[in-house]
């Protein structure tokens, strides 16, 4: 396989070889020597812009070439590989808020820098999973804060259901102790006896 590197040029246009339209990617003529096939269509006479040989326009071979890819380019598949796997594996239950929060904001700077976000739409709509899942978290951190309210009113109204019910209870216990009391007053034989006989 031959490689390109991204500096090379064609040395008519000095245009670096581009992929986006096969005329402007390596095309070789018959002396060996290498153009972009757009320069090569406007040479008049068909002579080779460097060693002046003939050439003919049919003769003209598009190269089956690969771009080389800069080791740059590679450092950000790594990192770009590397924010996924730490992103899958940081989304799971277990995982600390804190934890999530750096995650986020390390892609978010990531993604910022260098236009990633647009050359990597992955990382970009995993760095989005990420972000749904941490306003899920806080969602029920709300809820299980709720709860725990709801949890402690219950628990004092339960105790003050307690207190009246042992209040009502102690008034109840007075009033039959009243109500005995009383009714052995009128109703002693004596003390009966002894009002009629003041006349009471
Ligand atoms: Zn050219
Ligand atoms: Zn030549």
């Amino acid at each position: 396989m031959l490689l390109i590197h991204p500096d090379s040029t064609c040395d008519v246009c000095l245009d670096p070889y581009s992929w986006a339209t096969s005329d402007n990617t390596p095309h070789a003529i018959s002396c060996g020597h290498v153009f972009c096939n757009t320069c090569l269509n406007h040479l008049r006479p068909p002579h080779c812009p460097l060693c002046r040989k003939a050439f003919t326009a049919d003769r003209v071979k598009k190269l089956h070439v690969d771009r080389y890819d800069p080791s740059p380019t590679n450092d950000t598949e790594n990192e770009a590989r590397e924010l996924m796997d730490r992103i899958a594996l940081n989304s799971g239950e277990n995982t600390a808020r804190e934890t999530v929060e750096e995650i986020l904001n390390e892609a978010k700077r990531w993604l910022d820098r260098d236009g990633h976000s647009s050359t990597y739409p992955a990382v970009h709509a995993a760095f989005s999973v990420l972000v749904r899942y941490r306003s899920l978290l806080e969602v029920r951190s709300d809820h299980e804060r709720e709860l725990s309210e709801l949890r402690a009113r219950l628990h004092r109204r339960r105790a003050m259901e307690e207190e009246d019910q042992m209040n009502s209870t102690l008034i109840e216990q007075n009033l039959v102790r009243e109500v005995r009391v009383t009714t052995v007053l009128c109703c002693h034989p004596v003390l009966i006896r002894s009002s009629v006989a003041y006349g009471a």
